[in-house]
């Protein structure tokens, strides 16, 4: 199964790749967790986008798209892959179609004032990049990892000016590709609005 995760930041792609891998038995394969592993490792390409992540613009294209094929070419994702936060504008969508051909794009659907919430909320941990929300997702002890036991952090690009600027790149670059996809024939739509269970179970029945 070769998917898209499609959806403005913190509609709960990462958190529903987390388990929809398990099911599909295919990797998760998130753009910006792919990013801050660079960044917190000091390589040149982590250097070169750390203050585009902080900011909440797009990397560029080029650097992205290479990045998605080198990673495509691993083993793991030869069967199939979830690709969350990936493609971000018409240019990557484009590349990818000449990568490899999709199975399907799920659109994650959630209104704005739902969005900041859950982006506002968002706490995770540094080294494993695991996701809590301060109210929806808790940990067990408060601003501890549940597993590695150590503090949570709030991303830079969690912050109220770069949530902001996010909101706005995702209107002008992302949405677009909701279109796309769907005159492709491709995009299934998906309420984001739910619990984490509930949104898992609509989008397994709705991709069978
Ligand atoms: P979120 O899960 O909150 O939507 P991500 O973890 O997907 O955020 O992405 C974090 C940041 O990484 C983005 O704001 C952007 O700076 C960069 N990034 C991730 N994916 C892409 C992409 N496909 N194209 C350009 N930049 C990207
Ligand atoms: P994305 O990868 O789309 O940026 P995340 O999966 O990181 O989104 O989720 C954003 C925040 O919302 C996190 O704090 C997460 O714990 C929380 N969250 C994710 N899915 C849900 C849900 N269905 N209901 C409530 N909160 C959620």
């Amino acid at each position: 199964m070769k998917l898209v995760f499609l959806g403005p930041p913190g509609a709960g792609k990462g958190t529903i790749a987390a388990e929809a891998k398990k099911v599909y038995g295919i990797p998760h394969i998130s753009t910006g967790d792919l990013f801050r592993a660079n960044i917190k490792n000091g390589t040149e390409l982590g250097k070169r986008v750390q203050a585009i992540l902080a900011a909440g613009d797009l990397v560029p294209d080029e650097v992205t798209i290479a990045m998605v094929e080198d990673r495509l070419e691993e083993d793991d994702a030869k069967a199939g892959f979830i690709l969350d936060g990936f493609p971000r504008t018409i240019a990557q969508a484009d590349a990818l179609a000449g990568m490899t051909q999709l199975d399907r794009v799920v659109n994650f659907v959630l209104d704005k004032e739902a969005i900041v919430r859950r982006l506002s909320g968002r706490r995770v941990c540094k080294s494993t990049g695991r996701t809590y929300h301060i109210l929806y997702n808790p940990p067990k002890v408060e601003g501890i990892d549940d597993e590695t036991g150590e503090p949570l952090i709030q991303r830079d690009d969690d912050k109220e000016e770069a949530i902001r600027n996010r909101l706005e790149v995702y209107e002008a670059s992302t949405a677009p590709l909701i279109d796309y996809y769907r005159t492709k024939g491709l995009l299934v739509d998906i309420d984001a609005s739910k619990s984490p269970e509930e949104v898992l179970k609509s989008m397994v029945e709705a991709l069978s």
